[in-house]
């Protein structure tokens, strides 16, 4: 069965590590509402034009523009591929929209994740994340007096206009008025799985990945009692 996951914290809570490091393990796609905005930004769409300020301000785009671009995409992903969704939803809004659309797919989300690091933290590596200007790979400077190149492709490192020490500190007063009401939402869902977040990249994805196991066996089991039920067992 594929798994169908939310990755829920904190700008810098290394979400995008996380979901790099998950695409690994498991066939997932990887859906960044955040990255895929910034693609728009770059290519000057219309869309892009129009979320370029806000992100700029560290505010958040639309609900409906958000709802349409995570259903255009979920509604064409093959069966037998699951999903990570990686900044959406962000708003109980979004978050309401999205349980219609899985229901109408009928993929159920499999568990929520919610990687947790202390908020000195996030503010330590949002100030050090460049992103490459070609690939979009996030890179965590550590003490280098140079700038190294993408890890991935060689390309130029750079800073994203949103990870200013304004900016940063708007996105995180954004998160907790609005994306944090999301974690008792998925809380009462019987959803959510909060994980320390802290240590390596790889540390915090074996405890998400055991976390996903745990919870695919558990869905898996009514689907198991249902086919022994037909058999007859
Ligand atoms: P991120 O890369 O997830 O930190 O997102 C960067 C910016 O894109 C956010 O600060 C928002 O301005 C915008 N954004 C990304 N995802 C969403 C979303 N689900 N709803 C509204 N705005 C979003």
């Amino acid at each position: 069965m594929p798994v169908h996951l939310i990755l829920l914290g904190p700008p810098g809570v290394g979400k995008s590590t996380q979901a790099s490091l998950l695409r690994q393990r498991y066939p997932i796609e990887p859906l960044a509402t955040g990255a895929l905005l910034r693609a728009e930004v770059k290519a000057g769409t219309p869309l892009g034009r129009q979320a370029q300020a806000i992100i700029e301000r560290g505010q958040l785009v639309d609900d409906a523009i958000m709802i349409a671009m995570v259903r255009q995409r979920l509604a064409a992903l093959p069966p037998e591929q699951g999903f990570l969704l990686d900044g959406f939803p962000r708003t109980i809004g979004q978050a309401v929209a999205l349980d219609g659309l899985l229901h109408e797919l009928g993929r159920p989300l499999t568990v929520v994740l919610q990687p947790l690091v202390e908020r000195e933290d996030v503010v330590r590596r949002l100030a050090a994340r460049r992103e490459c200007r070609s690939c979009a790979t996030p890179v965590q400077l550590q003490a280098q007096p140079t700038l190294p190149a993408c890890p991935r492709c060689g390309g130029e490192l750079v800073q994203r206009a949103d990870d200013t020490p304004e900016v940063i500190l708007q996105r995180i007063r954004v998160y907790e008025q609005q994306t944090a009401p999301l974690v008792e939402y998925y809380r009462g869902a019987g959803l959510l799985a909060p994980v320390d977040g802290r240590g390596t990249p790889q540390e915090v994805a074996e405890r998400l990945c055991t976390v996903i196991e745990g919870r695919s066996r558990r869905a898996a089991l009514p689907r198991a009692a249902e086919v022994s039920r037909a058999l007859g067992a």
